[in-house]
């Protein structure tokens, strides 16, 4: 076991060690093809590609793996993370690893902690937004509860651990500024961009043109309400562009990975492009009869039936309808 290991749920060590779960468990050799003996259920997106896209954990995941170098893009919970971690080390073997964040929120950085000891890249702006969201990574991890899971005795370390964490082990060192880059992970390159502000202000789009894979974040929320944060810098009108911008990186064969719901093609950035444009079109037109935001928000409309997530349906009219009243 390296350093780079033993350290990697920051902490972990000092509480106890993941030795306990033992190394046929979390350190298995290299999965050729399925992904067999990681901790969470993976699906193959394409050669070297995997993403974890059970909704019910936060944000999907996506590890890309070549030639001995892994990328994580996201890190779900304090708990998912340290098994995206454990997992990664399966699927890639002994890989370097590099982690990116597609935005600030909670449930695409709260494992970020597992991966304090290696290279990881967020835009410029998710930065101080990361660093403001240390209590509540804390309070994330120590209540971690895996009870009745592949995550069960993993949880109490990560609970353990938790005391230990610093600001630092969730932010990003590596900023990335509007113009976005490029990586280079083994044999694959990979373009980060960045479109401007949509469902934050600091929202990337990953693309692995080798594989014809997109990551659009949470731009894309498949078969299921967008979630609208007021605090996170968001832009209907912005998001709109932002989902046009990545629609112009896919082509019909494009494997698109969204931000939450299920893996899908180029359809479900159109159908995010008609979500909110029907959005803000619906709910202008509430405000030019004078409906006040209160009822605004207790209406829907064609384009949200059969979606999911419909607790987050009357927040999504009132973001919009804030911003479109300059509220
Ligand atoms: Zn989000």
């Amino acid at each position: 076991m390296t350093m780079d290991r033993r350290t990697f749920v920051g902490g972990m060590v000092a509480a106890g060690g993941l030795l306990a779960l033992g190394p046929d468990r979390l350190f298995a050799g290299v999965a050729s093809g399925a992904p067999a003996g990681t901790l969470l259920d993976w699906g193959d997106a394409g050669t070297g590609a995997y993403t974890m896209v059970d909704r019910s954990t936060g944000g999907n995941t996506l590890v890309l793996v070549s030639d001995g170098h892994a990328l994580v893009v996201d890190t779900k919970s304090p708990l998912h993370g340290a098994a995206i971690r454990g997992d990664t080390e399966v699927l890639g073997g002994s890989a370097s690893v590099t982690l990116l964040n597609t935005h600030h929120h909670g449930d695409h950085t709260g494992g970020n902690a597992a991966f304090a000891d290696v290279p990881s890249y967020a835009h410029k702006n998710a930065k101080p937004r990361i660093e403001a969201q240390l209590e509540r990574f804390k309070l994330g991890g120590a209540s971690a509860d895996g009870s009745g899971t592949p995550l069960e005795n993993l949880a109490p370390m990560v609970r353990q651990a938790s005391s230990l964490w610093t600001a630092g082990m969730f932010t990003p060192d590596h900023l990335i500024g509007d113009e976005g880059t490029e990586l280079t992970i083994g044999k694959r390159t990979v373009e980060i961009s960045h479109f401007g502000a949509g469902h934050t202000d600091n929202d990337l789009v990953v693309r692995i043109p080798s594989l014809n894979l997109v990551h659009t974040g949470d731009l894309v929320f498949s078969g299921l309400h967008s979630f609208y944060d007021p605090t996170g810098g968001y832009s209907a009108g912005g998001w709109v562009e932002a989902l046009e911008r990545t629609l112009s990186l896919c082509d019909a064969q494009t494997v698109v990975v969204p931000g939450h719901g299920v893996v899908g093609d180029r359809s479900i950035v159109k159908a995010g492009i008609e979500y909110h444009t029907k959005l803000i079109d619906a709910v202008q037109k509430e405000i030019d009869k004078g409906t006040s935001r209160e009822n605004a928000q207790e209406m829907s409309w064609a384009f949200m039936e059969g979606l999911e997530f419909e607790s987050i349906r009357a927040r999504a009219i009132g973001a919009v309808y804030d911003e479109l009243s300059g509220g």
